[in-house]
């Protein structure tokens, strides 16, 4: 991709933060316009992509005493998790909906997609990076039995379909917002890196450094995780994946599950996970019901700032949901 921008992962100043809908001038309006006629355009392309290849479309929840623990990923930062009761129980707002999809996947719906709204109190330093919001839409999908090349080489059908696409069909959006020329139709199969040889090139910073230097999308895998992603324990190698965009970083998380109650254990005690959280999903991997699956996550917010080239994630919502700053709508 040429003439790329930086966009991603910068340090943005205060000015540069997305203002309120009613504060907002003519011209700004309008490119919201586009900006939201864009992310239309990549929500109807997605849901029918799914829909077409048998994929099962769930509506998403909100409160569950489990979800996603954020744990011990090193890029979860989050301030605070919002947990309240309700009837008695102790709920938490859903971080990410993934212990739903592998339970969902296992007992009923082979392949499945969830829009679900994940909320994350960032850390308010975060309102700078540019790619945080403290709310933001999750294209969740799964599929049982299905290993990690294959749901990567669905996300490049579907990455290079939907560049195909918007540049046919959102032409005009696209040129208002002076992105037609940088973006181009990726080639794939998208180069795959290992992120310890990442580490060994860039140091720790390797998730901000190498989306400086690629021209096309990357795979970047073997990433310590949540408990949930698959671990080959002999190897020492986590067979997940993370999709870097160029001069933007990461938009998409995903991977191979661990469905084996012993595995399950061993990761949670030693991560110091709470059992009592995941309870359902212990019992169901200890009665064998739970079905090796993979799948991923994109963030949809994420992926429309790379094809409008926001300055900030919060301009793809109208309503945004920058992290440290509470709007009143
Ligand atoms: P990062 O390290 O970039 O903060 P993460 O690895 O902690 O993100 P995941 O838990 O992998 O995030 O979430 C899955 C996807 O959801 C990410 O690939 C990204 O596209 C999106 N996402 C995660 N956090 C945010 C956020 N605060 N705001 C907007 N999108 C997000
Ligand atoms: N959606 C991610 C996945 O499928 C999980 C996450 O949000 O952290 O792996
Ligand atoms: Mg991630």
């Amino acid at each position: 991709m040429t003439e790329e921008k930086i966009i991603g992962w910068k340090s943005l100043s205060i000015n540069d933060l997305p203002k309120p809908l009613h504060q907002l001038s003519g011209d700004e309006i309008q490119r919201r316009k586009c900006i939201s006629k864009v992310m239309t355009f990549v929500l109807k392309y997605f849901t029918k992509e799914f829909v077409n290849r048998g994929f099962e479309w769930l509506l998403p929840v909100i409160f569950s005493a489990s979800t996603d623990p954020l744990w011990p990923d090193p890029g979860a930062s989050i301030e605070k998790r919002i947990e309240v009761e309700i009837y008695g129980k102790k709920v938490r707002a859903t971080l990410s909906m993934i212990v739903h999809k592998i339970m969902a996947c296992s007992l009923i719906h082979p392949k499945l997609f969830t829009l679900s709204p994940n909320v994350r109190i960032e850390r308010r330093d975060r309102a700078l990076t540019g790619v945080h919001a403290y709310e933001f839409t999750q294209l969740d999908f799964e599929a049982r039995n299905a290993s990690s090349s294959d749901i990567r080489s669905l996300v490049e059908d579907l990455f290079v379909g939907l560049m195909k696409e918007l540049k046919k069909f959102m032409r005009d959006e696209l040129v208002y917002l002076d992105r037609y020329s940088c973006l181009q139709i990726p080639n794939p199969p998208f180069k795959v890196l290992n992120r310890v040889e990442l580490e060994e090139k860039y140091g720790g910073e390797w998730d901000k450094q190498l989306p400086l230097e690629i021209s096309e999308p990357v795979w970047v895998v073997n990433i310590p995780r949540e408990f949930y992603d698959f671990e080959d324990f002999e190897n020492n190698y986590w067979d997940n994946y993370d999709l870097l965009l160029p001069g933007y970083g990461e938009v998409l998380s995903g991977a191979k599950r661990e469905w084996e109650y012993s595995k399950i254990i061993i990761k949670m005690e030693r991560d110091h996970v709470r059992k009592e959280n995941y309870s359902t999903l212990l019992k169901l991997a200890k009665e064998k019901r739970i079905k090796p699956s993979a799948g991923a996550g994109i963030g949809l917010e994420r992926l429309v700032s790379w094809i409008v080239g926001a300055k900030h994630i919060g301009e793809t919502q109208l309503f945004p949901r920058v992290p440290g700053i509470v709007y009143e709508l």
